[in-house]
């Protein structure tokens, strides 16, 4: 018992300095990317890296877990355990896959596709999916979003091979089965999810999908039969496309959206000025152009970066990273540094909530003042752009779900074919003729960040399941502190003391189900 203790403490003394440290210096190298920030950042991260690799001390955590100790002390070795694990492989192949992955990430940075021998980045490749009317332009643009995937198809495979090795070494499967366990996730409960999440959506898709593709045949003057994935409105249609979404921008012209975010959270009871003094939200020359909030210390020290505008997407990220903030506020103070932490699941899910009432008809009435006649007319509307969303996600989430079961099932099987054989058949897109081509190696997600992307499918689960619970007990979200407390309660203030998916019972009164995912999509 002892034991557990002192190695409980031991640990906490080695992590959580080199924790701080990272963080800092992550948050440094974001507002102000200097050579010398860049540098310091490698640094925090590789010393932290190689205290999670040390074999006396994890073998110690092993050995103290298997005498024993009581649930509380367990709870924690286990949470050091896991982050340990996957470290815990021979120091020659944790170089070369971070060297590979590193090599491959660089890669995608540097790499630009080619339209008529001309260079083009992301942007202009969106932008032309977005406009052009024309098909051969939309062709070339799509086909040059997919050249990245040649330049690093072989490494992606390679790197499959290699985590596998590195997985199999630890006594698991392979690298698929690995991740979810580290990141305490069940995999038959995932499949069965995904399974479920596939029936809820396939139908009420297939008909959104039908009537987006007579209106695509009509814009570009062809036969539904004709379209091929350039027709839509980015390389992977993960989005769907803007003809037919709410354009909200025009109300929040002029607005004040830091305030808008504050006033929100004073709705319900939070205070979230400590965040905004410490957090770096207007855009500026030389930082991070993107959005995310970060708590420093677990110790009330939580920062947000944003490069807020007046237009409804910056007002759904401030919303959004805030509602990472407050659960990171909402720590039962009693807890020990290492339980002062989230699941990724959680935390995105309380971070969709928020985001989401930015195309709240409530918020909308209440907070943003738009009038009632008004708000009455977006409702329906708002409600549809939502579940068009949320369908064409989960059935990309499913492509990329399956796709990585499979590249790790057997990473030398022919991935061009099982590639578009789960596009064609998850998100219903005919398949270019005689296209062969490494187009799953296009999406970076499965070089750099691995086994991942259902978390953000978990997320948004769970936060409909969330705000259903909030609805029967407390009659919603918008200036109700009652929703507040509920959170903080049920859901914030537990931290890492219990895993995710029981927290989740905790917090919405059952398990994690996809029945209110599927009442939101049958809006559509
Ligand atoms: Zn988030």
């Amino acid at each position: 018992m002892t034991d557990a203790i002192s190695l409980a403490r031991t640990a906490e003394e080695t992590f959580r300095p080199l924790t701080l440290a990272s963080n800092l210096a992550w948050w440094d190298s974001n507002v102000d990317a200097t050579d010398e920030n860049a540098r310091r950042r490698a640094d925090a991260e590789l010393a932290y890296s190689d205290a999670l690799s040390d074999r006396e001390l994890y073998g110690a955590i092993e050995a103290a877990r298997g005498n024993g100790a009581d649930p509380a002390r367990a709870r924690v070795l286990e949470l050091y355990s896991s982050a340990m694990l996957p470290h815990q492989i021979s120091s020659s192949l944790r170089e070369r896959i971070v060297e590979l992955e590193t090599s491959v990430e660089t890669r995608f940075s540097r790499h630009r596709g080619a339209m008529s021998g001309e260079p083009v980045d992301d942007n202009r490749i969106k932008q032309i999916l977005r406009e052009s009317q024309d098909p051969e332009e939309r062709r070339e643009a799509w086909e040059a979003s997919k050249t990245v995937g040649r330049e690093v198809a072989d490494d992606v495979r390679e790197l499959a091979r290699m985590r596998n090795e590195a997985a199999r070494s630890l006594g698991y499967r392979d690298w698929f089965a690995l991740s979810l366990t580290t990141d305490e996730m069940d995999e038959d409960k995932l499949l069965e999810t995904l399974a479920a999440a596939d029936r809820a959506t396939a139908e009420p898709f297939a008909r959104w999908k039908s009537s987006l593709d007579m209106r695509l045949a009509e814009r570009f003057g062809c036969d539904v039969s004709e379209l091929r994935p350039w027709h839509y409105a980015d390389p992977f249609f993960q989005e769907p496309p803007p003809e037919g979404a709410v354009d909200l921008d025009p109300l929040f012209k002029g607005k004040d959206v830091v305030a808008l975010a504050r006033r929100t959270f004073e709705g319900l009871g939070f205070a979230v000025e400590g965040i905004l003094d410490r957090s770096d939200l207007y855009p500026r020359a030389g930082k991070n152009q993107h959005a995310f909030c970060i708590d420093i210390d677990r110790g009330g020290d939580v920062r947000v970066l944003a490069n807020v505008v007046d237009n409804h997407s910056w007002t759904d990220t401030m919303l959004h990273e805030l509602g990472h903030g407050v659960y990171d506020l909402g720590f039962d103070d009693q807890l020990s540094w290492v339980l002062r932490d989230t699941h990724l699941v959680t935390t995105e899910a309380s971070a969709l909530l928020f985001g989401a009432l930015a195309g709240d008809r409530e918020w909308l009435e209440r907070i943003l003042e738009v009038d009632v006649g008004e708000a009455d007319e977006l409702e329906g509307r708002l409600r549809a752009a939502r579940a068009a969303e949320l369908l064409v996600f989960t059935r990309w989430v499913l492509v990329m779900n399956a796709f990585e079961r499979a590249l790790y099932g057997d990473p030398e099987r022919d991935l061009d074919a099982v590639w578009w054989e789960l596009v064609a058949r998850h998100q219903l897109l005919t398949p270019p003729e005689g296209r062969s081509a490494p187009d799953w190696a296009a999406k970076i997600h499965i070089a750099v960040a691995p086994v991942y992307y259902h978390t953000y499918l978990y997320g948004a689960i769970v936060a409909a399941q969330v705000k259903d619970a909030l609805r029967s007990a407390a009659g919603g979200l918008v200036d109700r502190p009652e929703a507040g407390k509920l959170l903080v309660r049920k859901l914030y203030a537990p931290g890492a003391s219990i895993r995710w998916d029981k927290l989740v019972e905790q917090a919405s009164g059952k398990p994690l189900s996809v029945d209110s995912l599927a009442r939101e999509v049958a809006a559509a």
